[in-house]
């Protein structure tokens, strides 16, 4: 009798058990698999973009064209005085307050009588002899007088300045603007690429003696490789050990950079700013603003056949 009822009692609740169990999985698999199997994964996938996009949002890759566009003429005149107060070590020179809020920079790459139908970017590239002659003595006809971006740093600059960087470091620079610019009295900026000296790239000796004479010596990375995209740590390589490189060779601080075919991050700036640059310029077409942000400073491109008279009031 007592075993009799226990047994009962087993397979009655046994059953109910296995019955309810049977009964809530199939109804949770039902509803589960439909609708909310979907909300759940949409549920991940937006928490996913939700947590990405603020990390994304603090990078904006700044890319612009370079080797392709005309500048567009800008006489932007500034309006707004922007106050920049830059993290200041020991080491980093201090700048003095400029004198002149807009520079027009000028950005050369080949000065060599060039033009192969087979080689469109470095015909375009190239300025001739004579056209960089002549574009020499029309910024002294009117009056402008050239200047480094140490005259912005030591308040030195001169009235009416404006800043010619060639970019790359060519040697057709030091065989053929250099003897020009001397002839008249100018000076310029070289962006050098410290991994292509010699051969078609002036030698540590040139850039010496260019530096000695007056001329500004700036670092265009190791490489030339498209900063916006490299990794933090190589981004960090090329700025940093490019400037040491510069600095060992000419003896002096390496205060200007140029940001390879114009292309920088906001990561990218702060790399160049920590490492103790106090100017960097872009591809960005217009007159520059130094008293803005001198880690973004905007040139006029000057190509086979551009005409630079637009780039002075
Ligand atoms: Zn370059």
């Amino acid at each position: 009798m007592k075993l009799k009822k226990i047994k009962f009692i087993v397979i009655t609740y046994g059953t109910l058990f296995v019955l309810s169990c049977l009964f809530l999985l199939l109804s949770t698999h039902g509803t589960y698999s439909q609708g909310d199997n979907r909300d759940h994964m949409r549920r991940l996938l937006s928490d996913e973009l939700f947590e990405a996009s603020p990390r994304l949002a603090e990078v904006p890759i700044i890319k612009t064209l370079d080797e392709i566009q005309e500048p567009k003429i800008m006489f932007a005149t500034a309006t707004t005085e922007t106050k920049i107060v830059a993290k200041v070590d020991v080491e980093t020179p201090v700048k003095a307050e400029p004198q002149s809020k807009t520079i027009p920079i000028l950005m050369y790459h080949h000065i060599r009588d060039f033009n192969e139908p087979t080689d469109a970017i470095g015909t375009n590239l190239s300025v001739g002899l004579a056209d960089f002659t002549a574009q020499m003595d029309y910024i002294k006809s009117r009056g402008y007088n050239t200047a480094t971006f140490a005259d912005i740093q030591n308040g030195t600059l001169p009235e009416k300045p404006v800043i010619l960087s060639f970019d790359d470091g060519y040697e057709n620079f030091y065989q053929s603007a250099y003897p020009i610019l001397k002839e008249r009295g100018m000076k310029s900026v070289s962006y050098i690429i410290t991994g292509k000296m010699g051969g078609d790239y002036m030698t540590e000796t040139q850039i010496k003696e260019l530096s000695d004479g007056g001329f500004e010596i700036g670092a265009h990375t190791i490489s030339h490789p498209d900063l916006s995209t490299a990794t933090t740590a190589r981004a960090a390589k090329e700025i940093t050990e490019s400037k040491a490189t510069l600095e060992a060779i000419i003896g002096k601080k390496v205060i200007s950079f140029c940001y390879p075919s114009g292309k920088y991050s906001q990561a990218v700036e702060d790399e160049v700013r920590n490492a103790g640059y106090l100017y960097a310029t872009t591809t960005i077409g217009g007159i520059a603003n130094i008293a803005g942000n001198s880690y973004a400073l905007s040139r006029y491109r000057v190509n086979n056949g551009t005409n630079i008279n637009n780039f002075f009031e």
